[in-house]
């Protein structure tokens, strides 16, 4: 199935902040790099979106019949607290809140990760490499810096010297930074550091002596900076210039302006053909955040075990909320927003579900043909899952008129719309044909509903001890009731 031929895709670059048509760099294959996570605590629903865009457009490419080879890394080392060149290791500074090794952190920081992905039905990449398995690598990308002429080695610390390289390069141009503004907007850093700059950033750092984490190289026992990884991962397993590069927009500075000037440094090429930035999920209007605490984790959503939502959501009702924004929009998690989406989510499966059960007539009355290219138009112009949605509902409002007689199809145009259909809604957005009965969620909620009932009913004959007892007996079995102004809803521990 050569089908990428015919699809021209339009992908937004936030290099040039413009939508470019994309030609990859071997005809037919495409190189994707996706920055993974920090594995010293939980996801949080945030990190979940930024990896579903990108899971979404690795599953649309690979429907295209391109061999998508997809990178997302695992930091296990090199990422220090608030982002910076100084600090603790992010994961080593768990591991000693918790008495446990590192490695123990990164295992289980790990395995929930997988386990939350596969719970959303996310697609496996092609390779997840590791910073740590990645040292040697990283030690010779330093190397061929510092011959260059970009680097230099200070107590045992190596830095990039983002003054030298602007001298020749553009520092800057994915962030649309000017160095100038830079050095005006950076506060000195009172002398504790070894830079000749407070711009330049750490490529690798001295171990002091209680730092677990440690690595020998050319300069003594150290670390290699956060930014450094990325590189070298993503030049190994896709090449010195790859087609895709992706990541949540917090990362396009310092993060990614620095993967840029470390590949040009090094090898002196620009790394990528196309940037692209998922842009933030908000809680409640607010950016949801590690560091802020301003976070909802999966299975506090999945479970209705949180203190922001009415109710337990099933992953594809999550799924779909997210792709009912384009990647590149500020997507706010709102209870709202959530109720509005199971409702549309369910919809769309009640209809797919009747797709079998159509009679197909002589004549068709409507043009699956065009209706079909205009959800490959939606997904072309920079994976516009919103717009694939909406065509989705159009299709749930042809399987209604043919139900009803009003509209008629074509034996072979029924078959084009189921194939579409399932293309559209299971192989690129990942959804998972879940009824409102089958939901986990709703069964539940159906049955403890019930038992809500029950118990007004006992509050209304005056019998508080029955109702109690519904109450206690619920929390017994890890369901808590809350009683609202809009009436009594449950959450499950
Ligand atoms: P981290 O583990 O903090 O490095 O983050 C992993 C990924 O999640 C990165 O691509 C971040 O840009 C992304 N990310 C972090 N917070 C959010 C958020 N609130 N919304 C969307 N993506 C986020
Ligand atoms: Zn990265």
């Amino acid at each position: 199935m050569q089908l990428f031929q015919d699809q021209q895709i339009k992908i937004y670059n936030s290099l040039t902040g413009k939508k470019e048509l994309f030609k990859p760099i071997n005809e037919g294959h495409i190189g994707m790099y996706v920055c993974g996570p920090t594995v010293y605590s939980n996801v949080h629903l945030g990190n979940v979106r930024t990896f579903m865009s990108f899971d979404m457009i690795f599953r649309y490419l690979k429907h295209l019949g391109y061999k998508v080879r997809y990178v997302r890394n695992i930091t296990d080392a090199g990422h220090l607290e608030n982002d910076a060149d100084a600090g603790e290791d992010k994961i080593t500074k768990k591991a000693r809140l918790e008495q446990i090794e590192p490695m123990e952190v990164v295992q289980r920081y790990t395995v929930d990760f997988h386990n939350i992905l596969n719970t959303f039905n996310f697609l496996p990449p092609s390779i997840e490499p590791t910073a740590t398995g990645h040292i040697i690598e990283q030690i010779e990308l330093i190397k061929s810096i510092i011959d260059n002429g970009f680097a230099y080695v200070v107590n045992g610390s190596v830095y990039f010297d983002v003054h030298k390289f602007n001298e020749s390069h553009e520092y800057g141009k994915l962030s649309k930074r000017k160095l100038e503004d830079l050095i005006h907007n950076t506060r000195e850093l009172d002398g504790q550091s070894d830079k000749k700059n407070p711009q330049d950033f750490a490529l690798w750092k001295k171990a002091e002596p209680q730092h677990i984490m440690r690595w020998p190289s050319p300069w003594g026992d150290g670390f290699p900076g956060w930014h450094l990884e990325c590189t070298a991962m993503s030049t190994k397993y896709l090449g010195d210039r790859f087609d895709i590069h992706g990541g949540g927009m917090d990362l396009k500075f310092p993060h990614h302006e620095c993967e840029i000037a470390q590949n040009e440094a090094a090898k002196g090429e620009s790394p990528v053909n196309y940037w692209m930035h998922a842009n933030m999920l908000e809680l409640n209007g607010q950016r949801m955040s590690k560091s802020t605490g301003n976070t909802v984790n999966p299975d506090e959503l999945l479970s209705g075990n949180n203190k922001f939502f009415s109710k337990a959501y099933a992953p594809s009702v999550i799924r779909f909320f997210i792709a009912q924004s384009s990647y590149r929009s500020v997507l706010d998690l709102t209870d709202d927003g959530l109720l509005a989406s199971e409702k549309g989510f369910f919809r769309l499966m009640d209809a797919i579900n009747q797709l079998d059960s159509l009679q197909a007539s002589k004549a068709s009355t409507i043009d699956i043909n065009a209706w079909k290219q205009a959800c490959y138009d939606a997904m072309n112009d920079d994976f516009n899952s919103p717009i694939v949605i909406a065509h989705l509902f159009e299709a749930v409002k042809y399987i209604n008129q043919v139900k009803e007689g009003v509209e008629t199809l074509t034996e072979a145009d029924l078959a084009l719309l189921k194939e579409t259909i399932n293309i559209f809604t299971f192989d690129v957005l990942g959804l998972e044909n879940v009824t409102k009965k089958e939901s986990g969620t709703d069964k539940l909620s159906a049955a403890v509903d019930i038992l809500i009932k029950l118990r007004q009913e006992a509050r209304a004959n005056r019998d508080f001890a029955l109702s109690d007892q519904i109450r206690d007996e619920l929390a017994n079995a890890g369901i808590q009731l809350k009683d609202g102004k809009d009436g009594t809803s449950f959450s499950v521990n």
